[in-house]
């Protein structure tokens, strides 16, 4: 018998017949002798719908009266799981964020945790109830509703499984597991069995919006194992754990891509100390991040400078970028908002030469120009033109022959 925390993501309970099935699910579990909290979200387009409302009245409303708006999505959805729980003779009872004491900031619309009181949890599992936890939010030391930013509701489970001591954290959702590329572009793409935090950061922070990224951030801080399931699909979906050194590591387990990013180019500036600086440190005092980041080898003492920003904040950087070049008496400022970035992401990577090679060449024996490189422990990562998201994809994927099941088990 174990204890199990179990998420339902909004797809999973968008409707009162979802709600009656995810409860038949959790009654299973039930049956099978394990103890059983529940996490939920709300109702699929509820937290959208909500927002839309505020919206209409105010367009800057009070971040604290916003927490209060949103959080209310869940609220309906734990009673309502609640009652379809009892109808399936399942004693369940239903908890806000601040019922048991899920502690944050006071950082509305984007709280962090700071403490769980899982007391009130236990003693209702101890009194064989199934805890209906609502997700996404918690109270501040004031009392304060506060969220945890959208999808928040994955992390809100996996602080409860830390705090429990879970077994297991069960994400249901939409999607299966995770998968070695986006199936809707590489068709032949297949779901991993096992996948490691790092992995599955790479993954998440680079697009595969699977988990929301904190969630997978705090499971491997505590050491949660974390599974990646499908609500409508029977199957184990993805365990996302920490690397077994026993393991024999994939060299690559998986191709991620994203397309929210543009890059910026400032032609002909001074190569000497600062520059970088001097170009970044506006962009950075505008609140844009950047990603990647690529300085040329100088000649006769000028040099390129070319970076990556948000797709949303591209506008807004090529303006400032324009002025920083007249300041630095720049020969030019290019840009590029049709582009798509391709990783190859392994932990096995660590301990092999090769695949920046191998990828590079891959991609060139199908006339793929690769505008930019960047490289950690465990990812090799591409710019390209938008064009060759598809085609790039779909070659790495077979490249690196990830659609050969390793897996025996079959
Ligand atoms: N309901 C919130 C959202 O839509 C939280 C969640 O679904 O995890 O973002
Ligand atoms: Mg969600």
């Amino acid at each position: 018998m174990a204890l199990l925390v179990q998420k339902f993501g909004g797809t999973s309970v968008s409707s009162i017949g979802c709600i009656q099935a995810v409860a038949e699910k959790i009654a299973i579990s039930r049956s099978e002798g394990h103890d059983v909290v529940v996490v939920v979200s709300a109702m699929s387009g509820e937290t959208n719908r909500l927002m839309g409302l505020a919206h209409e009245i105010s367009d800057q409303p009070s971040s604290r009266e916003i927490d209060v708006l949103l959080s209310t999505g869940e609220q309906v959805t734990i009673a309502l799981l609640s009652i379809a729980l009892d109808e399936q003779n399942c004693p369940a009872r239903s908890f806000t964020g601040a019922q048991v004491h899920i502690r944050t900031d006071s950082a509305h619309n984007k709280a962090r945790i700071i403490n769980i009181d899982a007391a009130r949890v236990k003693k209702a599992l101890k009194a064989g109830e199934v805890v209906v936890i609502a997700g996404f939010q918690g109270i501040d030391e004031d009392g304060n509703i506060t969220t945890l930013g959208r999808g928040g509701s994955d992390t809100t489970a996996v602080a409860m499984a830390a705090a429990l001591e879970a077994d297991e954290c069960h994400i249901f959702t939409d999607v299966d597991g995770v998968y070695t590329a986006d199936p809707r572009i590489e068709p032949k793409a297949r779901r991993l069995d096992v996948i490691t935090y790092e992995e599955m950061l790479e993954m998440a922070s680079l697009g595969s919006k699977v988990l929301q990224i904190r969630s997978v951030e705090f499971a491997r801080k505590y050491n949660v194992q974390l599974r990646v399931l499908s609500t409508f699909k029977e199957g184990d979906g993805t365990l996302i754990t920490a690397e077994d050194e026993g393991m024999e590591q994939a060299l690559i387990s998986g191709i991620a891509h994203n397309q929210d990013e543009a890059k910026l180019t400032i032609v002909g500036v001074p190569d000497q100390p600062g520059v970088a600086y001097r170009i970044l440190g506006p962009i950075a005092d505008a609140n844009i991040e950047v990603d990647m980041i690529v300085q040329n080898v100088g000649v006769n003492n000028t040099t390129d400078f070319t970076f990556t920003v948000n797709r949303n904040d591209y506008k807004k950087a090529l303006g400032i970028l324009k002025n920083t070049a007249s300041e630095l008496d720049a020969s030019d400022v290019t840009g590029d908002d049709r582009i798509v970035k391709i990783s190859v992401i392994g932990i096995g990577m660590r301990s092999h030469a090769g695949i920046a090679s191998k990828m590079f060449n891959a991609l060139s024996e199908e006339g793929i120009n690769i505008k930019m490189i960047s490289t950690s422990e465990i990812k090799v990562s591409v710019v390209v033109d938008e064009k060759y998201l598809e085609l790039g994809v779909r070659t790495l994927h077979s490249a690196f022959n990830l659609e050969d099941s390793v897996d025996l088990g079959g």
